[in-house]
């Protein structure tokens, strides 16, 4: 157990204002590892003045210089990703080899995708008479969540790094010690003093105050739809910049004509990886009445493979919130096939991989982001229908179509309301932005419209 007493503000770390501390518990064997400091609102306010403090020199770096340090950064990342793995595995408890494939190997990645943007991106561009510079919004309040715990913070802070913003970090309590790893990360890439500040906290106190702080010029969100609202209202008011990556509940359509075997056990392995701790998973999956029963066949065998592969949800609350949605499921008529709501270890927040047959479009647990393992297996009679179900939520952000014809599929992926699709299995692109038609969120990450979202432009007339 460790006792860290310190957070990351003006390049440097510092006690915490208060007494308070946060437990990081290992969700795998419910042991507490380590503690970190509960950060109030002066420990907000100091990070944001530090950044303030910081903003003018940093909006004054040239962009080489701040690519410079974004190699810096992915080079760290770099040399300390078997140490980011492990500590996403102890607070998070997902699987060691998919902490360092995914948890660990994708920020390196998006790190390195905005050192070459820094160094290539076009800042200064001609509008007819006009020079139209592309300048740092200013000070970025960004607000993480648990299940990505790497790649959700360097989705935000090295686009905002790659464009001369200045930042405070409050990431999700349950997963701080990756963050306190990252802020680490940025010290010895040689990022100048106070562009980069970290406050660990819980949200409605530090994450609320943090968005609240009229030193903030954006904020950037990443978690559920209802603290996403909050955000919104709260910059809306303050007429700051905001980008919210929210919640999802994505159709994965797999057409008559492609390759039923490999459309559903790749849609299956979408959903249960990070034991299904994924906004963007492929939840609900449409199939066409005449292969339904084959499709449920092989998704209940999918899941049950699984079996003891899985890591365990991230704690306790979470684990509790996903039963009550499959003992949901069932209470309403869907078929279970695979998994259930009971526990299947003792210790450790676990959930069984669950396959849900026989759901329809208007379920809870069609219409409502679980979270966990669960898989909603729906059927259509034909394409206008699975067009409907697959359109038919709150929510837009990921997706996938399978057909025997690339052109096929891209075309009703056309019609998907949407930001992201999966044509036959697709493949993660860290160029490629993400985020959420409908109250799946508002802007994008990653790339240069990732980049976009920390710009602003000044239009000089001649
Ligand atoms: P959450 O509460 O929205 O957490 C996201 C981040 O916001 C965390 O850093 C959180 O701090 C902070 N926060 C919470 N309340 C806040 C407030 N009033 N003001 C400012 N910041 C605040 O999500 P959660 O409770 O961890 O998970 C609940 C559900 O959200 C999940 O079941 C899932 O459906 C959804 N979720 C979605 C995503 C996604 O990627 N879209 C990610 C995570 C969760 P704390 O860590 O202290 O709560
Ligand atoms: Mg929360």
């Amino acid at each position: 157990m460790k006792a860290h007493d310190g957070m990351y503000i003006g390049g440097a770390w510092r006690p915490a204002a208060g007494p308070d501390v946060i437990e990081v518990v290992n969700p795998a064997d419910e042991q507490v590892i380590a503690t970190v400091p509960a950060g109030t609102a002066e420990d907000v306010d100091a990070a944001v003045r530090a950044a303030r403090a910081a903003f003018p020199a940093r909006a004054a770096t040239p962009p080489a210089e701040r690519a410079a340090r974004l190699a810096a950064l992915r080079d760290v990342l770099q040399a300390r990703k078997d140490e980011i793995a492990e500590t996403v595995t102890a607070e998070l408890g997902s699987p060691l080899a998919f902490s360092q494939a995914v948890h660990a190997a994708v920020p390196i990645a998006v790190a390195a995708s905005y050192a070459d943007l820094a160094a290539t991106y076009a800042f200064e561009e001609k509008a007819g008479t006009s020079t139209v510079h592309h300048e740092p919004v200013g000070v970025v309040g960004a607000i993480t969540p648990w299940n990505y715990p790497l790649h959700q913070i360097v989705a935000k802070v090295a686009p905002a790094l790659a464009a001369g913003c200045t930042i405070v970090l409050k990431p999700a309590e349950d997963t701080p010690l990756t963050a306190r790893l990252f802020a680490e990360a940025v010290h010895e890439a040689g990022v100048p003093a106070g562009v980069f500040n970290l406050v660990t906290g819980l949200g409605p106190v530090a994450g609320q105050a943090l968005a609240e702080h009229p030193g903030t010029d954006m904020v950037s969100f990443t978690g559920s739809t209802a603290v996403g609202k909050r955000i919104g209202a709260i910059a809306g008011g303050a007429v700051k910049r905001v980008a919210l990556e929210l919640g999802g509940k994505s159709a994965n359509v797999i057409l008559p004509s492609a390759d039923l075997a490999r459309a559903v056990n790749v849609g299956v392995a979408n959903v249960m990886s990070n034991s299904g701790q994924t906004c963007s998973a492929w939840t609900r999956m449409l199939v066409h009445r005449d292969q339904y029963d084959r499709a449920v066949e092989l998704a209940a065998a999918a899941a049950a493979k699984y079996g003891d592969r899985i890591g365990p949800l991230v704690n306790a609350k979470q684990q509790a919130r996903v039963r009550g949605y499959i003992e949901k499921g069932l209470a309403e008529g869907a078929r279970l096939v695979a998994g259930g709501p009971d526990a299947p270890r003792e210790r450790g927040y676990f959930v069984s991989p669950t396959v849900f047959a026989d759901v329809t479009p208007e379920m809870t647990i069609a219409q409502e982001e679980i979270f966990g393992p669960v898989l909603s297996v729906l059927r259509y009679e034909d394409e206008e229908d699975a067009l409907r179900i697959a359109n038919g939520t709150v929510y837009g952000l990921a997706g996938a179509v399978w057909a025997g014809d690339e052109a096929e599929a891209v075309a009703f992926a056309r019609r998907m309301d949407t930001g992201q699709v999966d044509i036959n299995g697709g493949r993660f692109n860290p160029l490629a932005p993400f985020g959420g038609y409908k109250q799946s969120g508002v802007g994008r990450e990653l790339g240069t419209h990732g980049l976009a979202e920390y710009l602003q432009t000044k239009s000089l007339q001649f």
